[in-house]
């Protein structure tokens, strides 16, 4: 019996050696995040090839495209980052990164590359869709920007479901990770400045030592998951930077420290940075000196609807595709942006590597390509008849 699953799979698979190709063509030439100009170049280029319409986004790097369909209806959201990071690649792979102290290391060149898949598929398809079906390729995902910069120029306008992925190492090629919720942490960061009195290291009663006073900081900070935070929650508190001091025998006058907080929940995250700044506050009022906290808010949590999660494993298992349980990262997407206006679903695509993300012997099965690219078209398909009006 020929399905839809079976056609798009089909169809899928017949494009699996120019998307190898294409893949490649990308992981050559990595670009950091907001300097991905030849890499908009080559989407563009390649969706034009398929017949793929492209609509103006207006922004110096990203691509959207828009599948008009043959009849009325929603429009559905696919997204795909394209951004590389400053990272020596070690791979030793023919295809290696040809920029030096740049690579694809995130697998983003993967996402781009599934997501050119799926648009060709769903161009093929145009004419029997009721409704369009809009493809992003978002700049600047690793630096949190880009959502903000493309839903800024309007690309979420009239979108009813968003759908996007990243790969993960961890599960072999044909499986998918689904979690109804949250599946990656808020993202905020905060920076501490601290003021005390600088002086004679053999005369400290003359001083309020910013050293003991952020040392005394750091370690409270430490209460704020353990003694703030539900047992239900989940939160990281992590302090990565601390700079005080520059002689052996100088008490210094003052000292900054900063980093990242992390959260599951919006009760969480809501929570914390009044939290964090009564302690700031107060440790170093104990101590005679004054400390201010600066709080950074970045991302939401990646948080995602229970109907599109549903749709998306009845998806995946239609194609043959083995789904799991997605484990939750304290990493943070983007993709949290979009969701936070229209409902969507964000999932693990099992590519079997060895190593985690960003690490520079980072590597991924390319049989994944085409997989994700026919499960991300019949996602599409069949989000365009879930969220018809
Ligand atoms: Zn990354
Ligand atoms: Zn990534």
């Amino acid at each position: 019996m020929t399905t839809l699953s079976s056609t798009l799979q089909e169809m899928s698979t017949g494009l699996q050696e120019q998307l190898v190709s294409m893949r490649r063509e990308l992981h050559r030439h990595p670009e950091l995040s907001g300097e991905e100009h030849e890499t908009t170049a080559r989407i563009r280029a390649w969706l034009t090839e398929a017949g793929v319409p492209l609509r103006e986004l207006n922004l110096t790097t990203g691509v959207l495209a828009e599948i008009q369909g043959g009849r009325p209806g929603p429009t559905i959201l696919l997204r795909a980052d394209i951004d590389a990071l400053p990272v020596q690649e070690e791979t030793g792979l023919p295809f290696a990164s040809e920029i030096p102290g740049r690579m694809h290391a995130c697998g983003h060149d993967f996402h781009t590359t599934s997501m050119i898949g799926a648009a060709a598929l769903l161009q093929k398809h145009a004419s029997t869709l009721a409704g369009n079906v809009r493809i992003l390729f978002q700049p600047a995902e690793e630096t949190a920007s880009g959502a903000k910069t493309v839903i800024a120029a309007g690309a979420l306008e009239g979108v009813s479901a968003v759908f996007g992925m990243h790969n993960k190492p961890e599960l072999p090629v044909g499986t998918v990770g689904l979690r109804v919720g949250p599946l990656m942490a808020s993202v905020d960061r905060f920076i501490v400045r601290v003021k005390g009195v600088g002086g004679h290291a053999g005369i400290p009663e003359a001083t309020v030592d910013p050293i003991v006073v952020s040392s005394a900081i750091v370690g409270a900070l430490q209460t704020l998951v353990s003694r703030n935070t539900s047992p239900h929650h989940a939160a990281v508190v992590s302090v990565c930077r601390l700079q005080v001091g520059s002689s052996w025998n100088v008490i210094p006058e003052s000292g900054e420290m900063e980093g990242t907080v992390r959260t599951f929940q919006r009760e969480a995250r809501a929570n914390l940075p009044e939290q964090m700044r009564r302690v700031v506050e107060n440790v170093a009022a104990g101590y005679g000196a004054e400390a201010e906290l600066e709080w950074i808010g970045m991302l939401p949590a990646v948080n995602n609807d229970a109907a599109a999660i549903e749709l998306t494993d009845r998806v995946a298992r239609s194609q043959g595709l083995q789904v799991v349980e997605a484990v939750s990262t304290m990493g943070g997407e983007d993709f949290a942006l979009y969701q936070e206006q229209v409902p969507g679903a964000f999932l693990w695509m099992g590519t079997g590597g060895t190593e985690q993300w960003h690490h520079p012997k980072f590597t991924l099965n390319e049989d994944a390509l085409s997989i994700s690219a026919a499960l991300f078209a019949e996602v599409a398909i069949e989000a365009l008849q879930a969220y018809a009006k």
